[in-house]
Parts: structure tokens; sequence; C-alpha cells
């Protein structure tokens, strides 16, 4: 099995410290060491927006689609168009070659490239996962833009947990579970096989100061307390994770946990 991260684009958001109004001055200490590049010199937030390729002998899925082209949802604030259908033609797949999309949740910086700007899915083959609470919460445009198109061709597959999307008597498998908080129908995906295991995580956590600092809240979070509790929970996997928005796509969590906020 591979994971490959897919940049569809990297560009400046609001100020770190407007987006992360918790976080002290050691956790940007710690988070500055853990990832650099995210800290822009007129005091922005730099971050990537990014997509992962799951591929196996059972199948190739893909997590989230990035920001979109021209006109997408995430265009008032995301550097659209972005890459993605480039970096999946460089990565050796069409779309026509996945047969699984799992949108993690339904920002607008996730799901941009789930349909083409004519509305018809991008990856003709492809059942489209969204958790059941995901579908109830979103608002327009998205839903508009991404989940009626979906719906009318057909290719909507609505879950209601934890899910396992292919499994292989090897022991290789990929399961979409519930990692709520960040929205109300967030979904991460596991990745497991050969005895390691990947974590593609969504915006469970989205800046490195809540990788150093899992207890930091990020200001667009939905649920703050139960994104915390969500992220804990993730961050305590003895995986790697696959991030969209970190500047290096994987990293793994701290072995001692929350070192900024212990006593
Ligand atoms: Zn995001």
């Amino acid at each position: 099995m591979t994971v490959t991260a897919l940049r569809d684009a990297r560009g400046p958001y609001v100020t770190w410290e407007a987006a992360f109004p918790g976080a002290s001055a050691r956790d940007w200490g710690l988070a500055r060491s853990a990832d650099p590049a995210a800290f822009g010199p007129d005091g922005r937030w730099l971050l990537d927006f990014r997509a992962f390729l799951v591929r196996s002998t059972a199948g190739v899925t893909l997590v989230d689609t990035g920001i979109g082209p021209v006109g997408a949802p995430a265009q008032g604030w995301a550097p659209v168009p972005g890459v993605l259908p480039e970096a999946l033609a460089a990565a050796d797949v069409a779309p026509s070659d996945v047969d699984t999309v799992v949108l993690t949740h339904l920002h607008s910086d996730h799901c941009g490239w789930a349909v083409t700007p004519e509305r018809a899915p991008l990856f003709p083959n492809a059942r489209y996962v969204l958790h059941r609470d995901e579908v109830a919460w979103v608002t327009e445009p998205v839903a508009s833009y991404v989940v009626a198109p979906l719906r009318a061709a057909g290719v909507l597959q609505v879950v209601a947990g934890e899910t396992v999307l292919s499994a292989l008597p090897s022991g290789e498998r990929v399961t979409v579970i519930p990692t709520p908080g960040h929205t109300p129908g967030h979904q991460s995906v596991v990745v497991e096989g050969g005895g390691a295991q990947v974590v593609v995580t969504g915006d469970v956590l989205v800046h490195a100061v809540q990788l150093v600092s899992p207890s930091v809240s990020y200001r667009y979070e939905e649920d703050p307390e139960l994104a915390r509790a969500t992220r804990m929970a993730l961050l305590a996997r003895d995986a790697e994770l696959a991030t969209p928005h970190l500047t290096e796509p994987f990293v793994r969590a701290l072995p001692t946990g929350d070192p900024a906020h212990r006593p």
C-alpha cells in the first residue's frame, strides 16, 4: 500500500495569532521549531492545501479534493485554481482510476475538485463517502456546488460511523472513522498494512501548534471542546499522520502528549 501526498496549492491565510488565540508564547516557540515555513514574514499563516492518494491492490482512494478550480466555493479566500489534476497525473493516476473519494468534511478547501465546473463528478467511477452529520450540516454554496450534483449523479455514499472501505486477506485495510468537532460530520481515514498505520487526519489538526500542543483550539472549529477531545484521541495513536495543511505532509505525534500544557 502507498499513501501519496498531492499538493493542490500553497498560500497565506489569516495571521496565526488570529487563528489560534489561545496559544501561548511557549506553544508558538515549539510550533516554530516543528514547522518554521508555516510562519509568513507578514505575520500570516502559510499553509499547504493537500489531498492524499491511497493505493493498494484493492483500489485507489482519494482523500479530499483540495480548493478546486476558478469559480469553486473556496475562491473567496483560497489561492484558486489548485493543481490537483496535474498532481494526480504526475502520480500516474487518471480521474477514472479513482474508485473511492472520501471527503473528510465539507469546508470549501477540501471538496473543490469533487466536481467539474459544470457540476459533474470529476471522478466518474468513484463513490463519494461523506458522513451523515456533515451532509445534514452543510450550507451554501457547498451544498449546491458539491453535494447536490453528487446526489443527483447517484454517487454519494452517506456513512453513519466507522466504515471499512476496503480490506484484503493480507490485513491491508482502509477504514473511515468519525472525528467530529472541526465540523459535525468530520471523518478521518485509517490506512493499515504491513504492521504500520497511517491516519489521513483531515482538519483534526490544521497547524503545527496543534501538533506540539493538541489542546490549542483553532478559531474556526464548530465545537472546540469536541474537536480537542478528538485531536487528543487521534494523536494518542501509534500512527503516522498525513495532514492537509502542515508544511510536511507526514508527521508523528509527540509521544509525550502535550508538553506545553502539562503542569
Ligand atoms: Zn482545511
